[in-house]
């Protein structure tokens, strides 16, 4: 029972081999490889948020900038989209 360390992120006492030390605003503490792999895995995911929220707001400013352009800019975004040619998915 002497081989335990106390995880700062849980705040419980692990076994030796499951602990890592961590650098935390210049204090080195004791926390436990599963509260890491939980907090990349949590920070992975707001990643991913960020990165979708972003391009719903380009895509956002984009169709507002669109609208404000001048009709014929329009009518030649609407030749030039009309002209690309159809994708196909799911073909494989
Ligand atoms: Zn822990």
């Amino acid at each position: 029972m002497t081989d335990t360390v106390f995880c700062y992120s849980c705040r419980k006492h692990h076994a030796r081999d499951e602990v890592t030390l961590v650098q935390s605003k210049g204090v080195k503490r004791w926390r436990c490889l599963k509260s890491i792999a939980e907090s990349r895995k949590s920070r992975d995911q707001r990643d991913l948020f960020g990165k979708e929220t972003t391009a719903l707001n380009q895509a956002i400013h984009r169709r507002q900038s669109a609208h404000s352009l001048p009709r014929p800019v329009l009518e030649l975004f609407g030749t030039l989209r009309g002209s690309a040619p159809p994708r196909i998915e799911g073909s494989m």
